[in-house]
């Protein structure tokens, strides 16, 4: 097993002042680094009968294909706004400043498929909660929900508590 926490980056006050933005982008050039995070999704998902894993534009769509690939299921993209050609349903959630809207086509899940989340980081929970309630709309069931990263100092896990969290790595402190 590959210790990756060193290999994701600090980027103090990006995008604004006193947030520490975890930068994933060393962990994308270390093929040994990619393969360990795939392979140790891919395993604790391997009997839990996944259709379908989601992931969310952007980063999350850096790892849900990896996974939907070694787990046999198809890959579903959650998007931002104005970007899916079809028919789709939205959720609007709120951040600190504003809100956010994500987008899933109707079609991307049928009732009952087992779908699971994939995001690269837990932060608050909102994006991943919107995720789950979106997938859920179309009848699809939340069969697990995966992040490489979480940021255990912030209350994502408990607002996430009626699905099954897995994070590879964890950082209680900025
Ligand atoms: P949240 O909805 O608060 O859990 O935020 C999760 C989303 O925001 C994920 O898609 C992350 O990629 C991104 N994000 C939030 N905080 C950070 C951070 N400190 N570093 C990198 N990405 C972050």
């Amino acid at each position: 097993m590959i210790d990756i926490a060193p290999i994701i980056r600090d980027v103090p006050d990006f995008p604004k002042e006193g947030i520490v933005f975890k930068d994933i982008t060393p962990l994308l050039t270390n093929p040994a680094a990619m393969k360990d995070i795939a392979d140790r999704l891919a395993e604790l998902f391997a009997d839990k009968q996944i259709d379908l894993v989601a992931g969310i534009e952007a980063r999350g769509w850096i790892f849900a294909p990896l996974l939907a690939e070694r787990l046999g299921a198809g890959f579903v993209p959650i998007r931002k706004p104005g970007k899916l050609p079809y028919k789709k349903i939205s959720r609007s959630y709120g951040l600190e400043y504003g809100t956010n809207t994500i987008e899933v086509h109707t079609d991307a899940v049928q009732a009952g498929q087992r779908v699971l989340m994939v995001d690269d980081l837990l932060a608050t929970g909102g994006t991943m909660v919107a995720a789950c309630e979106l997938i859920e709309e179309l009848g699809g069931q939340i069969a697990g929900v995966a992040f490489v990263i979480e940021l255990s100092f912030l209350p994502g896990r408990a607002k996430l508590d009626k699905y099954d969290v897995t994070t590879l790595v964890q950082f209680d402190g900025e």
